[in-house]
């Protein structure tokens, strides 16, 4: 005859083993990257992309003008030389001289703005890096503890199901098909205690003839919830 304080100690073990099962389901959901880091990581890559951008704008901008400052000297050499003898051919050249030194002028205006552009670039990513380490930082120390607590889960898991299987021989297949159902049924919780002469699960007062029953040891069941009530 299955003793009803071993279905209750069943009970108690299988609560705590939903309740650490749930935890640990949690836990292992928490364990990977997490949003906040994925997050600061793509900051650090735009940020990246923009300090590149600049750059390379900086260097298009050096090189171009640098070509303009090339042709510039030649034209100027031709200018001084004494070569050219003919006004009008001097008059243009010296119009073209004035073309290019004015278009060198608007490229280091340009220049200027790409460097400054990229100087804030440059903050902004050594912002991004600074954030992104401490998030990562963070992230590492919850991810150990997380390791540890899931450890811990699956160490309690297998000693509580250690405890159910040294239990199981001591409750009668009938009786355990019929735990199984209420469990459930009834949100997980099978068998309850008496309290205060009521049953545990519903609070309905239990009758004096179940009550009867119960000091015999035998397993009764709750007439409004229908769980198994024991005595303690
Ligand atoms: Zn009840």
């Amino acid at each position: 005859m299955t003793k009803g304080a071993d279905l209750y100690r069943l009970q108690c073990l299988d609560s705590e083993g939903d309740v650490k099962r749930r935890r640990l389901a949690e836990v292992e959901a928490a364990l990977g990257e997490s949003e906040p880091l994925r997050q600061a990581r793509r900051a650090l890559e735009s940020a990246q992309t923009m300090v590149q951008k600049w750059t390379l704008r900086q260097r298009d901008l050096e090189l171009e003008i640098q070509g303009l400052s090339d042709k510039i000297t030649r034209s100027e050499q031709r200018l001084y030389s004494g070569v050219i003898k003919n006004p009008k051919e001097l008059a243009d050249l010296q119009a073209e001289i004035a073309s290019l030194k004015r278009r060198r002028q608007k490229l280091e205006d340009d220049l200027l703005e790409a460097m400054l552009e990229r100087e804030e670039a440059e903050a902004a990513r050594a912002q991004a890096q600074v954030h992104l380490d401490e998030i990562q930082a963070q992230w590492s120390a919850q991810q150990a503890d997380l390791m540890v607590e899931r450890e811990m889960l699956r160490g309690r898991l297998a000693e509580i199901e250690q405890a159910r299987e040294a239990l199981l021989p001591s409750i009668e297949a009938g009786d355990l098909a019929v735990y199984e159902a209420l469990r459930r049924r009834k949100g997980g919780q099978a068998v309850v205690q008496v309290r205060d002469g009521a049953c545990g699960g519903c609070g309905v007062a239990i009758p004096p003839g179940l009550k009867w029953q119960l000091r015999q040891d035998k397993l009764v069941y709750c007439g409004n919830c229908e769980r198994i009530i024991v005595r303690t």
